[in-house]
């Protein structure tokens, strides 16, 4: 604790300031400590986190049982590399595999890092297993997409926020409208290698493609030889009710992508779930991570995977998601000059406003004695996603507050 300062939030938002880049625009709170759903500032005040980190929280914030597995691996042994063989890769991904229904992972850090695998996988795919003439693979995806931040996943990316000024642009990507599935079959052609998607688009505002959506893309795709990628890295593990959202149309993807819920909030752990008919075309040398499988991150997805079997993560997400949501629409029909839209899918909820959302977000956060933190997306959205261990009671007091939110703001 710093000494002789009077505002300790601005003390730590000005050291922020001056020694971070500025590639974000945080609600101005200042969190020291978190348990569950609830986070505490450097002042003591207590915040219900209606974000989750993205959906990196869905278990709660220092999730005692995964805090513990990450203790106790801490002291045995951390990193190896790749150069050697380490005891808890294989164990983890094992119980990862059975628990998914597929036959292999492969173990990156993060959610963009999963993403570029997928896509360097489709393409080596294309060449080898299915002959797509060399340098021409096409990977088909999204308007709206959220896939992370690299050069060549920005440059997809619909958003001039994501992708101005960090041309040029990857070359071999194809973007058609998100939920028309007809867009799809008329932009495949022979070089087409793989179509990647998010079953519901987190980033973009909670966007629910329409009824029978993935059940057609899937169709597609098997008909055309080409490769399906879900993004499940924000829709993934209970956060929409089922352990992936491709779940609710019952399709299997040939590639599902992991991070965020899968590394418990804990550390970062990321991949991609697949058959070995397309994992093999990874031979040793073709790809890497220096840190992909480490020992504390393989130690926490086994603690996931443990963890998810135990508990009821997807009754809770389904039920409190159609509780909240409800109450959502009660306030809706209180300001329906204010709230424009809710919509949701177990606890990935948003409401979408005719007025930028930031004044709300920091009301919410401001509510005395104990604030509510979420965030805008797109200026005029707020997604709520609280983590997974919330209970009724949790989410009619937070009803109560963005009730009272949207009665102060103007
Ligand atoms: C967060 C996110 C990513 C990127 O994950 P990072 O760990 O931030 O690189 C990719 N896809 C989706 C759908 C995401 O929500």
């Amino acid at each position: 604790m710093p000494k002789n300062v009077k505002d300790l939030t601005k003390f730590y938002l000005e050291l922020d300031k001056r020694w971070t880049a500025h590639n974000y625009k945080p609600i101005q709170v200042v969190i020291e400590k978190a348990k569950g759903i609830w986070v505490w500032d450097v002042n003591g005040k207590k915040y219900m986190d209606c974000l989750s980190a993205y959906s990196s929280q869905n278990f709660g914030h220092n999730n005692p049982k995964l805090v513990k597995a990450l203790k106790k691996q801490a002291d045995k042994v951390i990193l190896t590399s790749r150069a050697f063989c380490n005891d808890a890769m294989g164990k983890a991904a094992k119980k990862l595999c059975e628990l998914t229904g597929y036959e292999v992972f492969l173990p990156m850090n993060t959610g963009a890092e999963a993403v570029e695998s997928a896509l360097k996988i489709a393409r080596k795919w294309g060449y080898e297993k299915k002959g797509v003439d060399e340098n021409k693979a096409e990977i088909i995806v999204c308007e709206n997409n959220f896939h992370g931040r690299t050069i060549t996943i920005v440059g997809f990316s619909t958003d001039p926020d994501a992708y101005e000024g960090f041309g040029p642009k990857t070359p071999g990507f194809k973007v058609i409208p998100y939920g028309d599935a007809q867009a799809l079959e008329k932009a495949i052609n022979k070089n087409t290698v793989a179509f990647m998607f998010e079953p519901i688009q987190g980033e973009a505002g909670v966007l629910i493609p329409p009824d029978g959506y993935l059940k057609e893309i899937a169709t597609i795709c098997r008909k055309n030889k080409i490769l399906t990628i879900a993004d499940e890295i924000q829709t993934g593990f209970y956060r929409t009710g089922l352990l992936f959202a491709s779940g609710h149309e019952a399709i299997k993807p040939d590639m599902t992508l992991v991070a965020k819920a899968v590394g418990g909030g804990v550390f970062p752990v990321s991949g991609v779930l697949s058959s070995w008919e397309i994992m093999d075309v990874l031979t040793p040398g073709t790809h890497g991570s220096t840190w992909g499988g480490n020992s504390l991150g393989m130690a926490v997805l086994e603690a996931v995977c443990d963890l998810v079997k135990e508990a009821n993560f997807g009754e809770i997400s389904t039920e409190l998601g159609k509780f909240f949501v409800d109450g959502l629409k009660r306030i809706q029909e209180k300001f329906p000059k204010k709230i424009k839209e809710v919509r949701g899918k177990g606890l990935l909820v948003a409401i979408e406003l005719f007025d930028k959302a930031r004044p709300y977000t920091e009301a919410m956060k401001n509510h005395k004695p104990v604030g509510l933190l979420a965030k805008e997306t797109h200026e005029f959205s707020i997604r709520f996603a609280p983590p997974l261990v919330v209970t009724k009671a949790d989410l009619s007091w937070a009803l109560e507050v963005i009730e009272e939110v949207f009665d102060e703001v103007n």
